[in-house]
């Protein structure tokens, strides 16, 4: 139906300039469109009163303000949100909404899966594959202020005031869409949401992270889950590219790593794999060698079918953030939340596709008993 227009969400502010020009506008007129946009939520070209009519039509012909379909919305008992969001080409991403103590960080998504593979991550096993475009990164923070009915932005009391990167994907290996998405994030007079608020997790994608610090700007974490290469290279394959000496020198050299902007390390806990005390002590030093100005933030593992793993007892992960915290680092522990809703790493997206696949099975199965009856 939007073929033939153009989508303003997801554009630079320079490339709105761009388009604005073309039609025989002023620069400043981009700022009024993102107010609409952005701090608004309005998508209706003629509820923009000030942009003049003769500009409203040109608006109307050409172009529109794109919204994500939403496919399912589940809200757990515990509070927590996720939505399935399907994409133009059809494909499925989610977007999950965790509400804490006044505060809710919006954990977005940046690719459709994951080429990464992590061994104990139910996004590396999915197949397709591909970037999202600064319009549908933007687009997920769109619809979760919809749906919670968050506009204008910026007012007290909101369920949605923070961002996480941490969703289906890899960011930094979609590093331009996930920058010209967080700029518009950022920006003042766009989704306005302030750098502190903002956090980017990767899974180690070393090249990168002095990049994200100087052109993206915002907290890092780091998906550390090993200290020790042996043991990370099966977690996280990329560790044989990218060892712990050089992800830790990468740390420890991040623009924004000083005291009071630690470097998150999330750590998985995994039984009998990454859990011993002596790991969590290793940690520790390996902390203080690299002169990284850290904190830990311990996940239980959360299974999904067909996994090997299994989480650590919760003894065994508070006697991990113990030592950790005797070693003089925060290390709180990750409540589980939305176990109902599965709001885990791309837990509801493979149960969408299994049961699909499931439908395909059963359906072959009665074509097949029809075939030979
Ligand atoms: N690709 C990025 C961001 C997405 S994953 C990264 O790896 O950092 C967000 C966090 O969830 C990562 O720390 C990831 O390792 C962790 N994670 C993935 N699957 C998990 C699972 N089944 N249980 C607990 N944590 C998981
Ligand atoms: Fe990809 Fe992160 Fe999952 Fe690893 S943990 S497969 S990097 S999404």
């Amino acid at each position: 139906m939007n073929s033939a227009r153009t989508n303003l969400i997801g554009l630079s502010r320079e490339q709105l300039i761009e388009v604005l020009k073309g039609l025989g506008e002023k620069p400043f007129r981009a700022t009024q469109l993102w107010h609409w946009m952005y701090h608004r939520g309005v998508t209706d070209f003629t509820a923009m009163t000030d942009l003049g009519k003769p500009l409203r039509e040109k608006l109307i012909a050409g172009f529109y303000v794109g919204r994500l379909e939403i496919k399912q919305a589940l809200v757990s008992t515990d509070g927590s949100r996720k939505w399935l969001l399907r994409l133009d080409d059809g494909n499925e991403i989610e977007t999950v909404l965790i509400p804490d103590d006044g505060r809710g960080a919006l954990c977005i998504s940046s690719q459709v899966g994951c080429t990464l593979n992590c061994d104990f991550c139910n996004t590396g096993t999915q197949r397709l594959v591909r970037n999202l475009t600064p319009a549908e990164i933007v687009g997920q923070l769109m619809m979760a202020r919809d749906a919670l009915g968050e506009w204008p932005a910026g007012v007290d009391g909101r369920l949605l005031t923070n961002i996480v990167m941490m969703g289906m994907g890899e960011p930094l290996m979609n590093f331009d869409n996930v920058r010209d998405a967080l700029r518009i994030i950022k920006d003042g007079e766009g989704l306005a949401i302030s750098r502190r608020r903002i956090t980017l997790s990767t899974s180690g994608v070393v090249p990168m992270i002095a990049r994200a610090g100087q052109e993206i700007d915002v907290d890092l974490a780091i998906s550390l889950h090993s200290g020790d290469n042996a043991v990370r290279d099966v977690l996280v394959p990329i560790n044989k590219k990218y060892p712990l000496e050089e992800l830790l020198r990468a740390c420890a050299a991040y623009p924004g790593a000083r005291n009071s902007r630690r470097i998150t390390m999330e750590y998985v806990m995994l039984k009998d794999v990454n859990d011993s005390d002596d790991d969590a002590r290793h940690l520790a030093h390996l902390m203080r060698k690299y002169k990284i100005p850290a904190k830990f933030n311990l996940i239980p593992f959360n299974p999904w079918p067909g996994t090997k793993y299994e989480c650590s007892s919760n003894n065994r992960v508070h006697r991990f953030s113990q030592i950790l915290n005797d070693a003089g680092f925060s290390a709180p522990i990750r409540h589980p939340r939305g176990r109902d809703i599965m709001a885990a790493c791309g837990q509801l997206k493979s149960d969408s596709e299994n049961q699909k696949l499931k439908a395909l099975k059963e359906k072959r199965e009665s074509e097949g008993e029809t075939a030979t009856a």
